[in-house]
This record gives C-alpha cells, sequence and structure tokens, in this order.
C-alpha cells in the first residue's frame, strides 16, 4: 500500500510538472510589422456612410421582391459619391448587386475580389423605442453612428469604395486585378446576387487568388483575461440545414389521452435531440488559434490552453466547435380539447467542419427513433466551407495590415458560425478570409441583427484606413 501511495505520488508530482512545463514553454511567435502612418479619412466620408445608411435596401425574403427604389437609389448614390471609381473602374449591374474591375497591370497575376453585401435586415418594429436613433437615419450621435448597415454590411461597401478612391486619386495603378463585389441578398443567402456574379467571373473564365469578405472583426474583451484586442480573420464556415420534424397520429379526444399522444411525442423527440448534442471537435485551425492566444492569458488560463489533452474540453466548448442544434419553428393543434393529428417543429443546425447535413438527417433520425416522425430539409443544405489556407500569401497580407495599423492586436486564424457569401465563390477561388477590423465587444454585439446597430466613429475611420492599406500592400504581392 505504502508503495503504491508512493508512486502514486510520483505520478501526481510527473504530471502536475509537466503541466506547469508546458504551461511555462508555451509562447507564441511574434511577427515584427512596423508601424504606417494610416490615411487621414476626411469627415466628408462620414457623411456618405449616413447617407448610404438611409436607403432601406432590405432583404425580406425571396417572396417579398426587393425594393427597386431603395436599390436602384443606393447604386446611383455610390456612383455620384465615388466619381473616379465609378468613371475608371468597369461596373456591371448583376440583377441588384454590383461588381467592379478595378483592371491590374499584370495579368500573370491572379485578381483578388473585396466583397461586401448592400443589403440589410429589417427591423423588428415593436424594437424602434430601443434604438438610440432611428434605424435608417445614419444619425451620428455621442461619437457613434445609428443605423441598418452600420456593421452588417454597408460599412464595409463604404470603406472599400472610400478606400479605392482615395488610391485612384493618388494616382495607385494596380499591379493585380481587383474585383469589387457587393451583393444585394446576402441576408436571405445570396442565391441571386453573388451566386449570380460568381458565375458570371466563371464564365469570364477567372479564376482568383482568393477572396476577402466580411464575417471576422476585432474581438475586445471576448476571451476573459485576454487583454488585447484579438483580429479573428476566419478561414472557414460551418454548414446551414433546417429539418422539418413532422410527427403524423390518429390524434383523439383531449378527455381520453394515450400516453404516445402528438405534441408530447414531439416534444420527447426534441428533446432527445437536444440531450444528444453533437461532440465537440477539434480541427487544426482551432488547434492554431489556442496556440496564438494561449502564451497571452494570464497563467490559469494559460495553462488550460498549453493543456488542451487534459483541459480542451471547456475550450472547445466556449469556441463552440461542434454542430449545433437549435429548435426554431414549432406548430401543432388547432382546439383545446382535440389532441391533433400532425405537430412539427423545425430545427436548426449549423454543421461543423468535416461534417455533412446527410449525417445531421442520419443523426436526427437515429435519435429520435420513432417512426411516425418524417424528417425534411426545408432550408438550403450549405455544406461546411472548404478550410482555407491561413500560411497564404493572402492570409499574411491581411494579417500584415492588422498589424501595420493596429499594433497591439493579436491576430488568427478562425472558424465562423455564421454563414456569409463568400460560398458562392468557392468554385472560382480556393480560399476565403472572412475579415474587417469592426471592433466588437459585449455591448456592441447585440447589434447585428439585432436592435442599435451602430459603430464608432473611430471604428469607421480605421475600417477605411485598413481596406486603403490593404490594397496598398496588394501591390507589393
Ligand atoms: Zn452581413
Amino acid at each position: 500500500m505504502k508503495k503504491f501511495l508512493k508512486f502514486l505520488g510520483i505520478g501526481v508530482l510527473a504530471l502536475v510538472l509537466f503541466i506547469l512545463i508546458k504551461t511555462f514553454t508555451f509562447t507564441s511567435e511574434s511577427i515584427e510589422v512596423a508601424q504606417v502612418t494610416p490615411i487621414e479619412v476626411p469627415d466628408e466620408a462620414l457623411t456618405r456612410l449616413q447617407k448610404a445608411i438611409q436607403f432601406k435596401t432590405i432583404s425580406h425574403s425571396y417572396t417579398t421582391p426587393h425594393d427597386s427604389v431603395a436599390f436602384t437609389g443606393l447604386h446611383n448614390f455610390l456612383a455620384f459619391a465615388f466619381p473616379l471609381t465609378d468613371s475608371l473602374l468597369e461596373r456591371k449591374v448583376i440583377q441588384y448587386s454590383l461588381l467592379y474591375k478595378w483592371a491590374g497591370t499584370d495579368n500573370s497575376l491572379k485578381p483578388v475580389l473585396l466583397m461586401s453585401h448592400l443589403d440589410v435586415v429589417p427591423v423588428d418594429e415593436g424594437t424602434l423605442k430601443d434604438w438610440e436613433a432611428p434605424p435608417f437615419s445614419g444619425e451620428i450621435k455621442n461619437g457613434n453612428i445609428y443605423g441598418r448597415g452600420t456593421m452588417d454590411d454597408k460599412v464595409s461597401v463604404l470603406a472599400i469604395l472610400e478606400a479605392v478612391e482615395a488610391s485612384l486619386q493618388s494616382g495607385l495603378k494596380p499591379k493585380r486585378t481587383i474585383y469589387l463585389a457587393f451583393g444585394h441578398d446576402e441576408e436571405i443567402g445570396g442565391d441571386q446576387g453573388a451566386a449570380s456574379v460568381a458565375k458570371y467571373l466563371q464564365e469570364q473564365g477567372v479564376t482568383l487568388e482568393c477572396v476577402i469578405d466580411e464575417g471576422g472583426y476585432v474581438a475586445e474583451g471576448m476571451i476573459p483575461g485576454l487583454d488585447n484586442p484579438l483580429a479573428v480573420i476566419n478561414v472557414a464556415e460551418k454548414g446551414y440545414v433546417s429539418f422539418e420534424l413532422t410527427i403524423t397520429t390518429k390524434g383523439g379526444h383531449a378527455s381520453t389521452p394515450t400516453p404516445d399522444n402528438t405534441i408530447g411525442s414531439l416534444a420527447t423527440a426534441i428533446t432527445k435531440l437536444e440531450s444528444n448534442q453533437f461532440p465537440y471537435k477539434t480541427i487544426p485551425v482551432i488547434d492554431r488559434q489556442v496556440d496564438i492566444i494561449g502564451p497571452h492569458l494570464p497563467f490559469v488560463q494559460r495553462m488550460a490552453f498549453a493543456n488542451t489533452w487534459l483541459f480542451g474540453s471547456k475550450i472547445k466548448e466556449a469556441l463552440n466547435t461542434h454542430t449545433t442544434t437549435a429548435p426554431t419553428i414549432i406548430k401543432g393543434g388547432v382546439k383545446d380539447n382535440v389532441i391533433p393529428t400532425s405537430a412539427s417543429v423545425v430545427v436548426n443546425f449549423r454543421v461543423m467542419t468535416g461534417e455533412t447535413t446527410e449525417e445531421v438527417l442520419r443523426h436526427i433520425i437515429k435519435t429520435i427513433n420513432d417512426e411516425r416522425i418524417t424528417v425534411k430539409s426545408v432550408s438550403n443544405r450549405n455544406e461546411p466551407s472548404p478550410v482555407s489556407d491561413y500560411e497564404s500569401g493572402g492570409y499574411k497580407i491581411i494579417e500584415k495590415t492588422i498589424l501595420q495599423l493596429l499594433p497591439n492586436t493579436i491576430v488568427t486564424p478562425g472558424l465562423v458560425s455564421g454563414g456569409t457569401d463568400t460560398k458562392h465563390y468557392q468554385s472560382i477561388s480556393e480560399n476565403a478570409y472572412r475579415f474587417f477590423p469592426i471592433r466588437v465587444n459585449a455591448t456592441n454585439l447585440t447589434g447585428f441583427h439585432g436592435i442599435n446597430e451602430h459603430l464608432a466613429v473611430s471604428n469607421y475611420k480605421e475600417i477605411v484606413q485598413f481596406y486603403y492599406q490593404l490594397i496598398q500592400n496588394l501591390n507589393e504581392w
């Protein structure tokens, strides 16, 4: 017994020592990048963003037509507001989406595509009173600009155009062709806009070096213990699918319910799905993220990040690295004293990299194990995106641009849960990077598709400076 305790003691000591050594030797290689002086962003740039916010370019659904007055109004305004871009770049209107081509001088280089979208989500009337300023006003208050599109995503349409216009003014001629694509239906899937633009480019025989879109950000105070801003360049996005589960029974009188009645059985199926979650996983990009962030954390968190073999599950949970299960719509029943003959629920899944929507379907059928329930998909079935190369020239240019302008920032690749228009460009671009330097924190996070969407004026200037510097850097690549 004594001997056993001794061995146990030595074992524990060795384990602790191992954990500590891993923690103390957990460092990150820092990239040395010289700072640059950002361009001056004139106040007129703010006026232009304000004006753009005022066009109600809302995407409701494909059964509600887009408002042609709002979209063409915005097109015309952009042409007027950015005269050099309008006259020197080739512009093509595809439905209500815009594609610009800024021809490069070196045809041997593959073009880069800068992306964003013109449409915004609607505003729930009931929440109007919770806005600091009306959602289509673009009003500036207390250093913030308010309105739909200030975060998602007219902000980057305007910032890209500001950067291109300023570059044209300075006489820049890009070596590499730069395309700008601004979709009009990203918020409902991009099936008409980005999909048609991508098809058009494909017909022209264009293959891209990379696309750079929304979908990444500079996170502030979002990771406990991390003081530095964290720039996340998302190199992959999860898949998307919604399945409707419909149960059909004989129904009956509410006075004589059977134990397996309609709504109860459907509820059981939902509970089974929620308590049998998809397992958390790690993929190389998540490992990389952990290795980059970990060394910057205080001791306890650093220890966890340095020893994911032991503490990895909590980290994976925090990073949400699994296929998520979210029941979103439920229907059933018509009268209080009648057991309905059918009821249905829609469950939305965000599919983890490496899994498929077909596997989700199989998981549902196996988990609920109820032959009375049929399962069919009621959304697009978007498989998870490929993972873009985070050692590529394109990734490095974005990283360099961030570090040139935002010195204390930590840059990491990441995986995004939401969807972007980049999926439509997969056939013509191996790499898609989702990032622009919008600062996101606990206070403004709810602005995405929510109430009081706003952006700090100072942050808008940083975003313009980022795109300007990015365009200059692209010329040295
Ligand atoms: Zn968006």
